[in-house]
C-alpha cells in the first residue's frame, strides 16, 4: 500500500506545485507586469491550466484510488491519509463530470462576458451585458446538468465555493438575517449622513498609508521573511505556499479604506499560514471553504480592525502620522466613524451591518435568475425594489445597481453567500474563543496578538481541508452555523435594542 500512497502523494504535489506556479503568475499579473505582457500571460494561464486539468482528471488517480479506498476504509477515518483519499476522490469526480467542451465553452464565455459587462458599465446600460448573461446561465444549467445527488440546481453552485452546504440550509438562515438586519439598519443607520462623518475629510498621502497599512501588519503577525505586501487596484490575498503569503491593498487619497482592506487579507494570509506543515504540497494545504476563510479575513477587519481596544493602542501612532486630518478628531469620534452604519449603493463599500443586506439582495435574485423565476430584461427593475425593500436607497443607473460587480460578468453564481456565511461564523468562533482568552481585550491594546494568532491557529487554521466546512465549523465552535451571536454583536455594538 506504501507505495502506491506515495505515488498518490507525488502526483499530488506536482499538482499543488503548479497550482503555486498559477498562483504566482496571477499575483505578477496584478502587481509587476507590465500592462501589455496580458496576452503573453493569458497563454501562458490558459497552458497552465490544461496541463493541472490534465493532472487532476488523470485515469492513473482514479486506479490509484481504486486501490487505496479499501486500505483507507481500515485507517482512523480522521487520519490524514484517510482524509487526503477521501477529499481527492471527491475533488477527482467533480473534475472528470465536467466535459471539455463545456469547460472550454465556459472559459470561453468568462471572457466574453466580462467583455460585455465592461461595455455595459461604460454605457451606464444593463442592456448590452443581457446577451453575455442569459449565456452564462445556460452554461450554468449545462454545468448542474453535469452532477447528480443533489436536491437543487442552485446546491450544485454552491457546492464549488462551501462544499456541502444547500439551499435548503441557506434559505432559513437567510431570512432570518433578512428579518432582523431590516429594522437594525433602519434604527443604527443614517441614510442622510455623509459618510464617516466627516471624520475622514483630507488628504492621505499613499506613501504615509502604506507606512501605517506596515505597522498595523507588524504589531499583528506580518513576517517579511514569509510574507509580502505590494498595491494593487482590487485587493487580495495569494502566494506560493505557506511560508510565501502575498497580501495586496488599494490606497485611495481620500480615505483610510487601506488599512481595513489590508487587515482583511491579512486574515486571508494568515489562515493559509498557519495550515499545519504536514498538510502543505498537496490538496489540503487551504482554507476549507470561502465562507470560513471570509470568517477569517471579517475578524481581523471588523472584530479586531474596528475595535475600540485596537484603536485605543493605535490611533495615537495614526494619529501622528496624519496629524493634518486627524489632528482634531478624538478616538472615539474616530471610532464611531470607522462604525458607522450607512445605507449606501456599492456592496464593497458598504459597513458591517447594511454588507449583508447587499448578500441576501443578491442571493435572492441569483435564485430567481438560476430558478427561471425573473425575466433578464426585469433584472435592474428587480436589483432596485430590492434596494429600497431594504436599504431605502434609491439606485440611480445600472452602474450604481444591477452592473457594479465582477462575480455575474464570468458565470459565476453561488459565490455571494459566502460573504454572509463569513461575517455570521466569524462572530461564533469569536464568542468561543473569548472564553479561551479571557483577556483578549487588554491583549489587544496592548498589542498583543500573540495568542489570538495561536488559538485561531490551533483550533481553526492548521486542519486546512482536512474536515468538511460543516466538521471544522463544529470543531472550533461545538456546534452548526446560527445568526444568533452575529445578529447579538450587531445590537450591541449599535445600541440596538431586540425587538
Ligand atoms: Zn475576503
Amino acid at each position: 500500500m506504501n507505495a502506491q500512497l506515495t505515488a498518490l502523494r507525488r502526483h499530488l504535489g506536482e499538482i499543488s506545485d503548479l497550482q503555486s506556479i498559477a498562483g504566482l503568475l496571477f499575483w505578477d499579473q496584478q502587481t509587476m507586469m507590465p500592462p501589455a505582457g496580458a496576452l503573453n500571460r493569458g497563454d501562458s494561464l490558459g497552458t497552465l491550466a490544461r496541463v493541472i486539468h490534465a493532472r487532476e482528471t488523470d485515469p492513473m488517480l482514479a486506479r490509484l484510488l481504486d486501490a487505496l479506498e479499501p486500505w483507507a476504509a481500515e485507517q482512523d477515518p480522521d487520519s490524514d491519509d484517510a482524509r487526503l483519499i477521501f477529499w481527492t476522490r471527491r475533488d477527482f469526480e467533480k473534475a472528470v463530470r465536467v466535459p471539455e467542451d463545456l469547460a472550454a465553452e465556459m472559459t470561453k464565455a468568462k471572457a466574453l462576458g466580462q467583455h460585455a459587462w465592461l461595455e455595459a458599465r461604460a454605457a451606464n446600460d444593463f442592456k448590452p451585458f443581457r446577451a453575455a448573461l442569459a449565456h452564462h446561465v445556460e452554461l450554468r444549467h449545462r454545468y448542474v446538468a453535469c452532477f447528480t445527488g443533489f436536491d437543487h440546481p442552485y446546491d450544485v453552485l454552491l457546492d464549488d465555493f462551501e462544499p456541502g452546504l444547500t439551499i435548503a440550509e441557506l434559505r432559513p438562515l437567510f431570512a432570518e438575517l433578512r428579518d432582523a438586519l431590516v429594522p437594525l439598519v433602519a434604527a443604527a443607520g443614517n441614510p442622510d449622513q455623509p459618510r464617516n462623518d466627516g471624520a475622514f475629510q483630507g488628504e492621505f498621502d499613499a506613501e504615509a498609508q502604506r507606512v501605517a497599512v506596515l505597522d498595523v501588519l507588524e504589531a499583528v503577525g506580518f513576517d517579511p521573511d514569509s510574507w509580502r505586501l505590494d498595491p494593487t487596484l482590487h485587493p487580495f490575498a495569494s502566494g506560493g505556499g505557506i511560508d510565501d503569503i502575498r497580501i495586496t491593498t488599494h490606497y485611495e487619497p481620500g480615505d483610510l479604506d487601506s488599512l481595513f482592506a489590508t487587515m482583511h487579507e491579512y486574515g486571508h494570509g494568515l489562515y493559509e499560514h498557519q495550515v499545519a506543515a504536514e498538510l502543505d504540497r498537496g490538496p489540503l494545504a487551504s482554507g476549507v471553504s470561502l465562507g470560513l476563510h471570509e470568517s477569517q479575513s471579517r475578524m481581523w477587519e471588523n472584530l479586531v480592525g474596528r475595535s475600540l481596544p485596537f484603536w485605543r493602542m493605535f490611533y495615537p501612532r495614526l494619529q501622528e502620522k496624519f496629524a493634518g486630518a486627524l489632528g482634531g478628531i478624538d478616538l472615539d469620534a474616530f471610532y464611531r466613524s470607522v462604525n458607522q452604519v450607512q445605507p449606501s449603493l456599492i456592496r464593497i463599500h458598504a459597513d458591517e451591518v447594511t454588507y449583508n443586506m447587499h448578500i441576501i439582495l443578491r442571493f435572492e435574485l441569483e435564485q430567481e435568475i438560476i430558478g427561471g423565476r425573473v425575466a433578464l430584461a426585469d433584472l435592474p427593475e428587480e436589483w432596485n425594489r430590492r434596494m429600497w425593500d431594504y436599504l431605502g436607497i434609491e439606485v440611480p443607473d445600472d452602474a450604481h445597481g444591477v452592473l457594479q460587480d465582477v462575480h455575474w460578468s464570468g458565470g459565476s453564481m453561488g459565490y455571494f453567500p459566502t460573504y454572509t456565511l463569513g461575517n455570521v461564523m466569524s462572530v461564533q468562533i469569536w464568542e468561543r474563543l473569548r472564553e479561551d482568552l479571557p483577556e483578549l481585550d487588554e491583549q489587544v491594546e496592548r498589542g498583543e496578538f500573540a495568542p489570538l494568532r495561536e488559538w485561531l491557529g490551533e483550533h481553526l487554521h492548521r486542519h486546512g481541508r482536512k474536515y468538511t466546512p460543516e466538521e471544522t465549523l463544529a470543531k472550533v465552535v461545538g456546534g452548526p452555523i446560527e445568526t444568533a451571536p452575529y445578529l447579538r454583536y450587531l445590537r450591541d455594538k449599535h445600541g440596538v435594542p431586540a425587538a
